[in-house]
């Protein structure tokens, strides 16, 4: 088995369930709150461990009582924590409001996420010794292209998930083998809505992408092959939060075992489809047996 290495945020999300999200000076009852492990680096760690995978995260966590649940809750999913560095201050938080209509606003502040600019030798160390290296936009750019540029010139695999978008600099994505927008993100990168066309321009920077399309399933482009749709699995969707993290992690450890791009992304489709159909984002994560059952 291959080892996982993930470079990404760990944050606390901080949910209010409302019917109506409030305006500008406005004060609404809400009718719910909630405290739920997230952040995307974390999320995707999750979704790999629970899938099968060797995992060590790497990012910080405060010293406030948000970091040890941060903390424990990699730990109870099987990822390895060493790398996940304890530092004065807060953890990373997002407040997030849910109204009725499932739509949402959200505000992030890194915290200990932020101070995460650059890789020591012991972060060099674990993402030079993996077979995989997982990344997303959520910690400061200089350490995302630093841990690629690590990867690359040790022949470690990189994936990236361009979230938040921005625009990326050509030494992040010279050293990046599988790029996974979804269809937004796709779009704001390339100016075209349209997933093919997207993928095409994305090809002229990257080797491969997955473009991620929710319900209607994925596009997979490739240098050397024609584009691949994906559909989904028919299912009843209760909660998509979490299904973009839970499609690369899975992805992640199926490419770890040597299958190729298309049947990694098969398995990783049923793994979404799973995450959908329970609520939240790591906790409706599915296991191995789950995804191999489905
Ligand atoms: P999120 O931010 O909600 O985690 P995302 O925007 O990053 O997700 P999506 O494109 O929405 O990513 O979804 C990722 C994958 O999850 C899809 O490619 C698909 O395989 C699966 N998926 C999402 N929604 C559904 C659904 N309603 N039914 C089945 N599979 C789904």
């Amino acid at each position: 088995m291959t080892a996982i290495a993930v470079l990404g945020s760990t944050n606390m999300d901080l949910v209010a369930y409302v019917a109506r999200a409030p305006g500008r000076g406005e004060t609404v009852t809400g009718r719910e709150f909630r405290t739920v492990p997230g952040g995307k680096g974390a999320n995707q760690a999750v979704a790999a461990a629970r899938a099968g995978g060797e995992v060590v995260m790497i990012g910080a966590v405060g010293t406030d009582e948000y970091g040890s649940a941060l903390r424990t809750n990699l730990e109870h999913a099987g990822v390895d924590t060493d790398l996940l560095h304890t530092v004065a201050g807060p953890s990373g938080t997002a407040h997030i409001v849910v109204d009725d209509e499932g739509a949402n606003a959200i505000v992030v502040i890194p915290g200990a996420n932020g101070t995460v600019t650059a890789l020591g030798p012991g972060e060099r160390a674990a993402v030079a010794a993996a077979g995989l290296l997982l990344l997303q936009l959520e910690l400061p750019l200089t350490a995302v292209t630093e841990a690629a540029r690590t990867a690359k010139d040790r022949g470690v695999r990189t994936i990236l998930t361009p979230s938040p978008v921005q625009p990326l600099p050509s030494a992040l994505l010279d050293a990046v083998d599988l790029l996974i927008p979804n269809e937004h993100e796709a779009a704001a990168l390339t100016g075209c809505e349209e997933p093919h066309a997207a993928a095409q321009i994305l090809l002229r920077q990257v080797p491969e992408v997955v473009i991620t399309l929710g319900r209607k399933g994925c596009l997979y482009a490739a240098r050397d092959g024609e584009p691949v749709l994906f559909p989904a699995p028919e299912v009843t969707a209760v909660d998509t939060t979490g299904a973009g993290d839970t499609f690369v992690g899975t992805l992640a450890v199926a490419l770890g075992e040597g299958r190729s791009v298309p049947e990694a992304v098969a398995w990783a489709s049923s793994a979404a489809a799973l995450c959908v159909q329970k609520p939240g984002a790591s906790t409706s994560m599915p296991y191995r047996s789950e995804i191999d059952a489905a």
